[in-house]
């Protein structure tokens, strides 16, 4: 996800969970009241992040992760090119969270971010000062500004864009840089969402990119302990919660007792039903279910055996089916020159219905802002990462639809005091959608399940 943001006053407090030491009086939701065992659904960030905070506080635990490896949406591609591609999350979004202080902490370097973005309007392809005298290009500027500070009736974007009769060579800036960040259309994305979810958003407004690691390494180094604890190839097909002890059953019919249980699977896995539950769920939750969405998402990697973009372009925006371009290897390679492809939403639905022509249609694009033949003249190499086709999460991350409010918070509100929820989708604290998001609604589910132990 890719965020501009202004600094926002913090409302969730970004520390581990407080672990009272030996000596002290017991007190309520101290961790050493609790002395069940706790189940995890879900090794991706969130998961993770609850172990770590688990493993801290020294209660006894296990991660059921249904995919043969762990991370979730965070996931490096070995082999593409000279460095680690990231597939999922790419990007740090501001320096007031725990993973930024995780990532800062390691041998990683930050990129640097001072780059220019590009635009295509019509046919004609220059930098933002060069469009700067263009009158729809600033108000395709100021109506995204607009769309994060929103406090009307709520409506998609897509009728914000036609309620302020925006031109139409324009509107896909919009898009880019409101619909498709927040993982999904215009037609789609719910305006006031974006503006409830920008006003508390409290990580800080600068992003960062890294060289010299993984996103993946980073969160495998800080949960070394945690790893142990992971069931792999585990996928939790059934929650049986109606006796005191939970009993979860996997996709082979092993079956695992908990007291407590933390779910972290992503809200596409939720919707879609792939774990039962009983009883069901309570209808305010499937209600909630419904008011948020998670689309398909798209990354492709294209590779060219040389660079014909300028040394410090940050983002190509275009007309196309991909709304934004990004330069994958600035910084993490001085041999390689890889782009990104971020697509989101209906764009990327019909970027997968043209199969194996999606590359060359992708590639076309950049050829119509560089000049014919420019980049598919010098293509070596292309990867498609299509995160709905992933079985265990069935899309990129979510959004809110129009009429969200306050449904995320539903999401993550716990079930008779032993199942709580986490995971990007639950944040409510304006963080969905990005790793930080996901490790602060753990810390958020870990504090809810000692508060309920009394
Ligand atoms: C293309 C893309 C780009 C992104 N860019 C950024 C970015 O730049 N910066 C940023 O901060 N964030 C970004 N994000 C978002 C970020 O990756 C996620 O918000 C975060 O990683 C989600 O973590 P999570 O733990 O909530 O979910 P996940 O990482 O999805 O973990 C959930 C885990 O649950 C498992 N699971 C599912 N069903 C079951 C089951 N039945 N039983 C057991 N296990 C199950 C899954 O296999 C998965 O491992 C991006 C995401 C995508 C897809």
């Amino acid at each position: 996800m890719q965020r501009r943001h202004f600094i926002k006053n913090s409302l969730l407090a970004t520390g581990a969970v407080a672990i009272t030491s030996c000596t002290e009086e017991k007190k309520a939701g101290d961790p050493r009241n609790f002395k069940g065992r706790v189940a995890i659904i879900g090794a991706g960030a969130a998961g993770l992040y609850a172990g770590f905070l688990l493993q801290q506080a020294g209660a006894e635990y296990v991660i059921y992760e249904a995919s043969d490896r762990v991370g979730g949406r965070i996931r490096p591609l070995k082999g593409f090119s000279d460095f680690e591609i990231e597939l999922g999350a790419e990007e740090i979004h501001g320096k007031n969270s725990i993973w930024y202080g995780w990532v800062k902490s390691t041998t990683a370097a930050l990129i640097d971010t001072k780059t220019t973005d590009f635009f295509q309007v019509g046919n004609v392809f220059k930098n933002e000062a060069q469009w700067s005298n263009d009158a729809d290009f600033q108000a395709a500027l100021r109506l995204s500004d607009q769309a994060r500070n929103y406090t009307s009736t709520d409506i998609n974007l897509q009728q914000l864009m036609d309620n302020n009769r925006l031109a139409q060579r324009v509107q896909h800036i919009v898009n880019a840089q409101v619909a498709n960040e927040y993982g999904t259309s215009a037609n789609r994305l719910s305006v006031k969402g974006v503006s409830e979810e920008d006003l508390i958003w409290s990580a800080g407004d600068e992003n960062f990119t890294v060289a010299g690691r993984s996103f993946l390494s980073v969160l495998e180094e800080k949960c070394k302990d945690v790893l142990p604890k992971v069931r792999i190839n585990t996928p939790i097909s059934q929650i049986d919660y109606r006796s005191e002890r939970i009993v979860l059953t996997d996709a082979q019919s092993q079956r695992y007792q908990a007291d407590k249980l933390i779910i972290t699977a992503p809200l596409a896995i939720l919707q879609a039903g792939d774990i039962q539950f009983l009883p069901p769920l309570p209808d305010s939750k499937i209600n909630a279910f419904k008011k948020i969405g998670m689309d398909a998402g798209l990354k492709i990697f294209l590779s060219f055996n040389k660079r014909f973009w300028a040394a410090d372009t940050g983002s190509l925006y275009g007309p196309g089916l991909v709304p934004e371009f990004w330069v994958a290897s600035r910084g993490r390679s001085t041999q390689a020159h890889v782009l990104t492809a971020f697509v989101n939403g209906t764009r990327a639905e019909t970027l997968i219905g043209l199969g194996s022509k999606a590359v060359q249609t992708v590639v076309q694009e950049l050829d119509n802002m560089y000049g014919s033949g420019v980049a598919s003249g010098s293509l070596t190499n292309a990867y498609i990462m299509d995160w709905r086709k992933e079985p265990y999460i069935k899309g990129a991350y979510s959004y809110p639809l129009v009429g969200a409010t306050g449904a995320r918070s539903e999401l993550a509100s716990a079930v008779m005091r032993k199942m709580y929820f986490a995971g990007e989708a639950t944040h409510f604290g304006g963080h969905s959608g990005t790793v930080h998001g996901a490790m602060e609604s753990a810390q958020r589910a870990v504090s809810e399940l000692f508060r309920d132990v009394g």
